[in-house]
């Protein structure tokens, strides 16, 4: 491959990397992205995946959450079937102010109490994409490849000594090691699919203990049941005892829920971090542009974080 025939070399290929690099390449942007596994094997590919920004920090995620609802919004309208917008509830047990970000929401009004399953004590209701992100991830790639980008499956060792200019990093988790970043930390999360029985809304549980996230995704005769947050663990194996905990707190919320048959269970390694790595580095001359650390939320920032990357890259080539 001739190191002049391109201007980035993207690392990573889940949401963040493959939505940063159709971004620049639908720019004219010359685009290789390099990943150690297809984007199936990701861990964007595990996400359940709503439009939710509040699990990852940093000032900007207001801002790029909003682009990312508005694009997602568009793709629906467009036709994309990977894409809905589903209205839902999000609830507490406990009797709490609906949060802010809520109120802008298409669909939003609180919930009356005979709305919420029980034991919840508040809830309020809006309207969110979900994305089917096996299929979106396929869409993705074949978008990078229509704009002239490519795809190749193989590991990068070092930020140093790339065929191209700019390096771009959206390794999630693999940054821990590639970048080394040891604030990058796995926070192991957990899905079983279920045979939807009937549910057309979403409901998200909002809670300070995400360990016992519970929510339920409905993605056509699907139904997604989350969740999990297990700090530390990089274990890729579904766990049944979590499965089981996940469906029984489900099924508290839909009791079909209990006897529905179970398709299969999805697992991902979150790349949590204290704040996003959004920004452009120096190394030895080369220069590097960071996108990862999107914990929880990485998907519902995509659209945003790869509009400041197409910005930071602009200005260097
Ligand atoms: C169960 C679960 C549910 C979730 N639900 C939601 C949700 O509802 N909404 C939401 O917004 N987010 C959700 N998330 C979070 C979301 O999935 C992540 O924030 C997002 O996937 C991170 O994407 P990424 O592209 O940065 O990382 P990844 O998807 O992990 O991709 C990293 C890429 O980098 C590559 N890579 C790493 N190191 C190297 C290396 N050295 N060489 C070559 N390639 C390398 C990998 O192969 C991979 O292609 C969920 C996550 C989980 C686990």
């Amino acid at each position: 491959m001739s190191p002049a025939r391109w201007d980035v070399l993207l690392i990573g290929a889940g949401v963040s990397g493959l939505t940063t690099a159709v971004r620049l390449a639908e720019e004219g942007v010359r685009v290789l992205v390099r990943a150690r596994g297809r984007p199936e094997q990701t861990t964007s590919a595990a996400a359940g995946a709503i439009w939710d920004p509040i699990c990852a920090t940093h000032p900007l995620v207001p801002q790029w959450s909003s682009r990312a609802y508005d694009v997602f919004r568009e793709m629906v309208r467009a036709g994309r079937p990977e894409v809905s917008l589903v209205h839902g509830i999000e609830a507490s047990r406990t009797p709490i102010p609906s949060p802010r970000w809520a109120h802008d929401l298409p669909g939003f009004r609180e919930c009356d109490p005979g709305e919420l399953p029980p034991g919840f004590g508040s809830g309020w209701r809006y309207t969110a994409p979900i994305i089917d992100m096996p299929p979106y991830l396929g869409y993705l790639e074949r978008r990078l490849l229509a704009a002239g980008g490519a795809l190749e499956i193989a590991e990068v060792h070092t930020l140093d000594g790339a065929p191209a200019p700019v390096v771009v990093n959206c390794s999630g988790i693999g940054a821990r090691q590639l970048v080394p970043d040891p604030e990058v930390a796995p926070v192991r999360g957990q899905l079983v699919a279920v045979r939807n029985p009937g549910v057309t809304e979403f409901f998200a549980e909002h809670t300070a203990q995400l360990d016992e996230l519970t929510y339920l995704l409905p993605q056509g005769r699907t139904l997604l049941l989350g969740g999990s947050e297990e700090k530390g663990r990089f274990d890729p194996e579904p766990d049944l005892a979590v499965a089981e905990g996940i469906i029984e707190r489900c099924a508290g919320i839909v009791p079909a829920i209990a006897t529905a048959r179970v398709l299969g269970h999805r697992t991902g390694i979150r790349p949590d971090r204290p704040r996003i790595r959004l920004e452009q580095e120096n190394r030895d001359g080369r220069h590097v542009v960071h996108n990862y650390g999107h914990g929880g939320a990485g998907v519902s920032l995509s659209w945003g974080c790869a509009d400041s990357v197409l910005e930071l890259v602009r200005d260097l080539i």
